[in-house]
């Protein structure tokens, strides 16, 4: 009997997906549930354990519906990375909401560890920032403040686990407890270049070792999951973004990705040796496969389609994010408007909390269009920026940007990015990347796929190339550099 079909497990911030996929890795069935987002305080951010997996496994249920499940070749899972669960060996029971990647309550001890010195260990060892984002202050906060737990974990029985492992762990009955390297590649306990649990940083944030997960591949055996009677094997685990990367087929040293959703998500793929940034880029594990690690740099913007959101919802200039694109392509340029998106403040290179969102240039002349244009293009110079560094760090100018997510809708912004960039701008038809990512993985590890047939089944949906001449790609990033110049270390008000 063929066994033609991959299923993927997409865990998600705000919700759990399942996508199957036939022997073409074309998308069959899809299901998705949305779970409780819990605020308990200013600052926290947590979802419930159980939650997490009873919408993830009704979802998974739902996909394999249309097929004979038997025919599953492999499950694979890709997820919400950070987020941090500590539970019961025995029972299986969390001993507390899960601690979500967005959660700052750890802020102060991180801010303290920065103060003490210890941010350059830290990097070294982990390419990451000593950052409440990461797991390992998580779980040393649940260790301290859930009674009695640090010295149960200390006896062996408490487990913890990034979403993945919480899932791997549950859909397996408790028979394997286990993560891959790009998980652990963010938990801020893991050498990525040594490729173990690190005894320093382990020691650093008291966590007794015990109640870490084994390290494997990202394609590897994770065990049988068990879904309605039948046995799937679970042969791949990703992080989101990684997964992405995958899902985008930049498997070669130097291809990039760009998630544009509420921010901008880029990746870029160093190949075999880490590259560590002078710009607070993280740099971390792509995937590994074979015992062999890829390497990738990571950058991210806050703000991206959240601008064409603030146009839409606060300033009404906009009905629906779609109609940023028509009303932009109404005047054929910005007529000198520069808006700056700092909403939040700005991310790297600059690293300026306290700068301000600000719009240049306005005069009598300037329309709705102008100012919406000015946005769309905002959002390409921001992830122009990052592009910039990245190719600077790795002393490669990048060529080709493969694109994804919400706003890559809008062909007039991808226009923007292949003119401000110079890069050719690539658009596939499966924008769902992530879970392909994972489906990728999977199919490859249950011998189903190999990377170059998927390279053929890969299809693009629409390239962008530049249109700018040199002269007037200066005269922009001229502009633009003019204007973040201006916007930095803001007086508050
Ligand atoms: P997320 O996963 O972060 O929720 P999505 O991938 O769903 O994001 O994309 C939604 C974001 O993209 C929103 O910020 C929205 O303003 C923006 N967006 C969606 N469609 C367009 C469009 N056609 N043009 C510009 N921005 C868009």
């Amino acid at each position: 009997m063929d066994m033609n079909y991959i299923l993927s497990l997409d865990q998600g911030t705000t919700s759990s997906r399942a996508i199957l996929y036939d022997e073409s890795a074309r998308a069959i069935n899809v299901a998705q549930k949305e779970f409780r987002q819990i605020f308990p305080k200013s600052g926290w951010v947590e979802h419930d354990a159980k939650e997490i997996l009873s919408s993830q496994l009704a979802v998974a249920k739902e996909a394999i519906e249309a097929v004979d499940p038997s025919k599953i070749a492999a499950l694979g899972i890709t997820n919400q990375r950070e987020t941090t669960i500590l539970w019961n060996k025995h029972t299986g029971e969390p001993v507390h909401n899960a601690i979500v990647w967005q959660d700052r309550r750890t802020a102060d001890y991180c801010k303290q560890l920065v103060q003490d010195g210890k941010a350059e260990m830290v990097t070294a060892r982990t390419g990451l920032l000593i950052d409440p984002y990461f797991s390992a202050t998580k779980i040393k906060w649940l260790l301290d403040n859930v009674k009695g737990l640090r010295e149960q974990a200390i006896n062996g029985n408490v487990l913890f686990g990034t979403v993945d492992s919480w899932l791997v762990w549950n859909l397996t009955n408790g028979a394997v407890h286990a993560t891959d390297a790009t998980n652990a590649s963010r938990t801020l306990l893991y050498n990525i270049h040594t490729l173990d649990w690190d005894k320093g940083l382990l020691d650093l944030f008291d966590i007794p070792e015990v109640i870490l997960p084994k390290v494997l591949n990202t394609a590897d055996d994770y065990g049988y999951a068990n879904l309605k009677g039948y046995k799937i094997p679970i042969k791949a685990v990703a992080g989101d973004q990684q997964a992405a990367l995958f899902g985008q087929l930049c498997t070669k040293k130097n291809m990039v990705k760009c998630t544009y959703g509420t921010g901008c998500f880029m990746v870029l793929n160093t190949g075999k040796k880490p590259v560590s940034s002078k710009h607070n880029l993280l740099t971390t594990i792509g995937w590994q496969l074979n015992g062999k690690v890829t390497y990738a740099l990571e950058g991210s913007i806050f703000v991206g389609g959240a601008i064409i959101q603030w146009l839409r919802d606060e300033m009404k200039l906009l009905s629906s994010a779609e109609e940023s694109e028509s009303l932009a392509s109404e005047v054929d340029d910005s007529n000198g408007v520069v808006f700056v998106p700092a909403l939040t403040g700005l991310g790297a290179p600059f690293w300026d909390p306290s700068a301000k969102g600000t719009i240049f240039g306005i005069t009598r002349g300037t329309s709705p269009a102008h100012i919406t244009r000015a946005a769309l293009e905002s959002i390409a110079l921001r992830v122009n920026d990052i592009l910039e560094i990245m190719s600077q760090e790795t002393g490669k100018p990048i060529k080709e940007l493969r694109v994804d997510g919400g706003a890559t809708g809008n062909n007039l912004l991808m226009q923007l990015q292949a003119n401000i960039s110079d890069v050719m701008v690539i658009r596939p038809v499966d924008q769902e990347t992530t879970a392909l990512g994972a489906a990728f993985f999977a199919g490859i590890s249950a011998g189903l796929w190999s990377l170059e047939q998927l390279q053929v089944q890969w299809q693009e949906d629409k390239i962008f190339n530049s249109e700018y001449s040199d002269e007037k790609r200066q005269s922009v990033l001229k502009l633009w550099k003019e204007a973040i110049s201006r916007t930095i270390n803001w007086p508050n008000a």
